[in-house]
């Protein structure tokens, strides 16, 4: 016998499965979460917002050298990690609070609690033993950092988890990964001070991401100091008296006093008794789930990074939210994944959406690539010697705008603007009918007039 009953029982209370459970208490459903660590999940605790609040942090070192050449003495600036963090702290226990009280305001039960899956219907709270009979679940148990094979004194690793709450700035540390998180952990303690160096097995950093983008990212960050070693991993680290001796694949050692590994997310699926009650994993270990996020058990659903489908918290949250419209809202609605605008908070910035030019090529007979790589105004009287890159992919047949990749101050913020044009299918003669803002480093966005590059795939035999 269960000890109560509910229309919905949500396991997680990270980005999808809040915004799932609020939308659905709205529509009147009965609603319970469970949430093991911290309600609002990875994005708010140990994800985006601190990640975001430390790379803010960072970045004031650049500004306080480039005010000199604007005129500005700056007294010698010092820096508090002990303040940095515990200010951090406050915010992410401020925003915890927030996410909590918009649920029970919403009516949304919390139990503060690990979840399993009892039987099909049931689930098990670890925290009180207590059994709730829920008509639906929802799997929202999002991924964790996963540290690759086993190496000898793995043990000393640290992951992104751990970054956000060092005693100390490393004065050296040692990162290996290649994807957006190394990466923005580099360009923070890069910032912050730290001697940096990342490890990458691949031939070059940010797989998946534009090539230009690759490589012009990668000599801005070795330009910053970072020393950036691919196609090695680490085999092993040793606690030595003042640090760790990191040895590498080529035998090479470094001396560091913190190893990180930022080698890749896993989705949550164990320990939660999907397999039992037969809900199908897929190939990449995410939960399977059709288009409108249900899984292979009719009642029982999955959103966000559990799914391994695009892990980013608009995306979780978009899921959320359409899964309540589709099961309590009489309204079924499917997420469209396409043209997902992502950034890297690195230094300098990343921001992409659409398709990168290799795989415009794979899909079109006709590519047309425009690019252009500029020192921005604000660098002239600061003397820093950085370059902004910004570059096009379009449908040689259509005019249609595949993909833009933008490298540089304010990346980010650029680039959600350009996917509302890419998502209304604007063309490249749209772009350049736009007047441009002057003096700006986006205006380089509607002047590109030159082709740089064009692929023409030859007609089959
Ligand atoms: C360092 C870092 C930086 C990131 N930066 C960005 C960024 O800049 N932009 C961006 O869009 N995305 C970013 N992400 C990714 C983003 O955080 C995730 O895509 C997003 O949080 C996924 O939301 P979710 O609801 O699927 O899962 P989560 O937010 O991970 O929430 C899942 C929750 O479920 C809980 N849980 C798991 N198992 C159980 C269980 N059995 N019982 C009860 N509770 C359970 C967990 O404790 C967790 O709170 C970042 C991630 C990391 C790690």
């Amino acid at each position: 016998m269960a000890d109560r009953d509910v229309d919905l029982f949500v396991v997680g209370a990270g980005s999808g499965g809040v915004r799932a459970a609020r939308i659905a208490a709205s529509y009147g459903a009965s609603v319970m979460v469970a949430e093991e660590y911290r309600v609002g999940g990875t994005c708010v605790i140990r994800g985006c917002v601190p990640k975001k609040l430390l790379v803010y942090a960072s970045r004031y070192a650049d500004d306080f050298e480039d005010a000199a050449g604007y005129g500005w003495t700056v007294a010698e600036p010092a820096f508090d990690w002990t303040k940095l963090i515990a200010n951090k702290d406050r915010e992410i226990a401020r925003l915890e609070l927030a996410y909590a009280a918009t649920l029970e305001r919403a009516g949304v039960k919390i139990a503060k609690s690990r979840a399993m899956l009892e039987d099909a219907h049931t689930v098990r709270l670890a925290a009180t033993g207590e059994s709730v009979r829920a008509k639906n679940v929802l799997i929202a148990t999002g991924a964790a950092p996963h540290l690759g094979a086993e190496i000898a004194g793995l043990e000393h690793v640290i992951s992104s988890n751990e970054a956000f709450h060092l005693e100390a700035l490393p004065a050296r540390i040692l990162i290996q990964g290649g994807g957006y998180i190394a990466l923005e952990f580099a360009g923070i303690f890069n910032g912050l001070g730290s001697e940096v160096t990342l490890v990458y097995r691949g031939d070059n950093i940010l797989r998946g991401f534009d090539n230009d983008v690759r490589e012009h990212l990668r000599s801005e960050m070795e330009r910053r100091g970072i020393k950036i070693i691919t196609k090695q991993t680490v085999v092993a680290v040793e606690k030595v008296e003042h640090g760790y001796c990191v040895e590498l694949s080529d035998r090479r050692s470094f001396m560091a006093d913190r190893v990180m590994f930022a080698t890749g997310r896993r989705p949550n699926v164990s320990g939660v008794g999907l397999e039992a009650v037969g809900v199908k994993l897929t190939k990449n270990g995410g939960v399977a789930v059709d288009e409108f996020s249900r899984t292979s058990v009719p009642h029982i659903y999955a959103i966000g990074d559990v799914t391994n489908r695009v892990n980013l918290t608009p995306v979780a949250i978009r899921e959320g939210h359409a899964f309540a419209d589709t099961v309590f809202g009489g309204k079924p609605t499917a997420v469209d994944h396409a043209n997902v605008p992502t950034a890297v908070f690195s230094e300098p910035e990343v921001g992409a959406v659409g398709l990168t030019e290799a795989q415009a090529c794979e899909r079109f007979a006709k590519v047309d690539i425009y690019k252009t790589s500029f020192r921005p105004m604000k660098m002239s009287l600061a003397g820093r010697d950085t370059r902004a890159f910004f570059k096009l992919v379009v449908d040689g047949e259509t005019d249609r705008v595949l993909g833009c990749h933008i490298v540089g101050a304010d990346a980010a913020e650029m680039i959600q603007l350009v996917t509302v044009a890419v998502k209304m299918k604007a063309t490249k003669a749209d772009i350049d009918a736009t007047m441009a803002l002057h003096p700006t480093a986006a205006e380089e966005l509607v002047t590109m007039r030159e082709k740089a590059l064009s692929h023409q795939r030859e007609a089959a035999e």
